[in-house]
């Protein structure tokens, strides 16, 4: 690396470990930064330094800025990678670091504030030509202001907090009656939740699916894409299970959505992985939702049909490298599928269930990959997200990746807390999901027994 000499990874779980995992393959030595629940975490034993930064709640440690720029001068590190969640979407902390030297492993600060603030996002895309869901054109100053836009899109809609992410602060109102008290809800949920009050509104798409596109960009205007994710099952609006290619587009479908994803990006002049993400309706139109500027907890999934190291790439657009491969060199192969393994309670509306773990066997063979920082004897947590463990499998069609999801599911055994591991196993083996026809209401009708 010419300019990257020490990364300070600013985050925790199997994404610190995932990063520090391409720093090692690059050669490059890393810094971990921790709170003191965490000091027994392994991307703390597998780094070669780690600085601890503060006590377990998230705005104490994980998302100190100053404790971590302090953690980086000390060290010597001169980038931070910040992972996902956390810091990743904070425009503000990007431009301290590019104004403190630190290369920030992602775009540019300005391009963070254009597009990490979704209700920016949705005025952005409307220029650049790129469809958006019907809804508000920037942030509603008023609820005069909102019963205006609710006249013009009709019910049902959607209350979104524009500094929103994890499928967290959205809520759905179906008439005048729920309109008021739903908005005042959705912004003291969005201050309490992102520090940030401000929200904007959708028509809310009956039954859509979720598709979204990975983009890889540099500092020379170079984009490609890396294809798309169908990331329709989902609970609470977090998505649980993700899968490439579609399994509901045709070619002509996937072709205009992966042009329109590269148009948005060129746009803003991206310049580092991120995702656009799109909810597609029954009828297959497509609107852009949001764009992740960030490495998203899926990108596995691209990683296993592309066979390329997408944090590695991001690595070295951040060095300054360019983008060497044109869009006619990336072959996608195959079938993938992720589910995301969570300590929590699936009969219990998916309760969180942190604590020490007994037993743990990981599934493995051909065409299986684990992405994890949890080992028997671990205790995790209850102080953050309860994703505890990444299953991705690859096949080279769509029904042999089933058949090792469905292999890896039945070995891997974890005692001591609840997971949603057997949950997961009955989602895939429904015949909605075997035919690859399903939509992001499907967990709840699951659980309602319509399906
Ligand atoms: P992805 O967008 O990568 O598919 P999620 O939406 O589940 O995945 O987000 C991944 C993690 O990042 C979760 O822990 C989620 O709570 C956190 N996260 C995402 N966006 C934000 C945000 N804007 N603020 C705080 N946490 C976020
Ligand atoms: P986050 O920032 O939390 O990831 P998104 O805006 O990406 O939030 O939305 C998360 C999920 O919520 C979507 O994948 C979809 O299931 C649902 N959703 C969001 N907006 C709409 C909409 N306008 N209509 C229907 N469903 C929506
Ligand atoms: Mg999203």
């Amino acid at each position: 690396m010419t300019k990257i000499k020490k990364v300070l990874i600013a985050n925790r779980g199997e994404i610190a470990l995932r990063v520090i995992r391409s720093c090692k393959d690059l050669k490059i030595p890393t810094v971990a930064v921790f709170s003191t629940a965490d000091k027994n975490s392994p991307h703390v034993a597998f780094s070669n330094e780690a600085i601890c930064i503060g006590p377990p709640a998230s705005k104490s440690s994980y998302l100190k800025i100053p404790s971590i720029i302090t953690a980086a001068e000390i060290s010597g590190a001169n980038a931070i990678h910040p992972g996902y969640g956390f810091l990743a979407e904070n425009a503000e902390f990007a431009k301290i670091c590019e104004e403190s030297n630190i290369i920030f492993i992602g775009p540019s600060s300005s391009i963070i504030g254009l597009m990490g603030n979704k209700s920016e996002a949705r005025k952005t895309m409307t220029r650049a030509g790129v469809p958006v869901v019907p809804g508000s054109k920037g942030n509603i100053d008023s609820f005069e202001d909102l019963k205006k836009i609710v006249k013009k899109i009709r019910y049902p809609i959607i209350i979104k907090a524009s500094s929103g992410g994890g499928g967290k602060g959205m809520r759905i109102v179906r008439n005048d009656a729920e309109l008021k008290n739903n908005f005042e809800m959705a912004k003291s949920e969005s201050q309490n939740a992102f520090n940030d009050a401000s929200v904007y509104v959708e028509k809310y798409i009956e039954k859509p699916h979720h598709i979204e596109v990975q983009l890889l960009g540099d500092n020379y205007g170079n984009i490609v894409h890396i294809g798309e994710r169908d990331c329709s099952m989902q609970r609470r609006h977090q998505k649980i299970v993700e899968e490439s290619p579609s399994p509901i587009l045709d070619d002509e479908k996937r072709k205009a959505i992966l042009e329109m994803a590269v148009k948005g990006a060129r746009e803003v002049k991206y310049n580092s992985a991120g995702t656009m993400e799109f909810i597609v309706d029954k009828d297959l139109n497509f609107y852009f939702m949001e764009m992740n500027t960030r490495i998203q907890v899926e990108h596995t999934v691209s990683e296993m049909r592309s066979e390329m190291d997408l944090i590695a790439k991001q690595i070295r657009i951040a060095n300054g490298e360019k983008l060497k491969m044109k869009q006619k060199d990336i072959n996608l192969r195959g079938h993938a599928i992720e589910v995301r393994i969570n300590a929590e309670n699936p009969s219990q509306g998916f309760m969180p269930s942190p604590g020490k773990i007994k037993k743990l066997n990981l599934p493995g063979g051909f065409g299986i990959r684990i992405d994890t920082f949890v080992h028997a004897g671990y205790e995790i947590p209850p102080h953050y997200d309860s994703m505890i463990a990444k299953l991705i499998v690859y096949g080279e069609t769509r029904y042999l990746a089933i058949n090792r999801l469905n292999r890896a599911l039945d070995e891997f055994y974890i005692d001591g807390i609840n997971t949603n591991i057997s949950f997961l196993k009955e989602l895939i083996n429904t015949p909605a999901f075997l035919q690859g026809n399903y939509n992001t209401h499907f967990v709840e009708d699951f659980l309602s027994g319509k399906n």
